[in-house]
């Protein structure tokens, strides 16, 4: 069984552009509505050498975020309370929210290694949003471009102890 990484965050941060990325098929639907990815999605994903199994998740995607969880936030956290380690994307160009700061409420109290990476980084973009993510209390967060592939190195480096 090869180890496995579950992407999870809030709405529209990228999680489903990463997961295409790193498993290379068209396997789970972007859009830029929030809330269009309905299920959990899995594939197998290699990264520089790296194989691992990728899931992509969208429990967080509940139109009101203040409602009790439903079935797929349940099922996002049975992901990455099955995951070898959890990629908790947070929008690197808007910063923090109070969705972030919930989901990593609940990741800090969990088991699983969590690391954070702040995505829509091209260029310099995601730096601020990046440094302001340390708050988060998950360690340091690595910048990453899902959509144009940037910050790869640092992504192999931070998952390699995990999988
Ligand atoms: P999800 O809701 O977290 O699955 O997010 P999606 O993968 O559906 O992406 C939401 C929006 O962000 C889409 O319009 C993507 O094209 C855009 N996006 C994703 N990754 C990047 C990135 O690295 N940079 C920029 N600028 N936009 C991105
Ligand atoms: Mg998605």
């Amino acid at each position: 069984r090869l180890p496995t990484v579950a992407i999870v965050g809030r709405p529209n941060v990228g999680k489903s552009t990463l997961f295409n990325r790193l498993v290379g098929k068209r396997l789970a639907l972007v859009d830029d509505r929030p809330g269009v990815t309905r299920d959990r999605r899995e594939g197998d994903a290699k990264l520089l050498g790296l194989e691992f199994r990728v899931m992509d998740t969208a429990g967080y995607e509940d139109e009101d975020p203040h409602t009790l969880p439903g079935r797929m936030r349940q099922q996002t956290e049975a992901a990455v309370r099955a995951a070898d380690v959890a990629l908790f994307l947070i929008d690197g160009r808007e910063g923090l929210t109070p969705l972030d700061e919930e989901i990593a409420r609940w990741l800090r109290a969990g088991q699983t290694p969590v690391i954070v990476a702040a995505n829509k980084a091209e260029g310099n973009a995601g730096e601020s949003g990046r440094l302001e993510a340390f708050a988060l209390g998950l360690g340091e967060p690595i910048a990453i471009s899902a959509e144009h592939g940037e910050g790869i190195v640092d992504l192999f480096e931070s998952l390699r102890p995990f999988v």
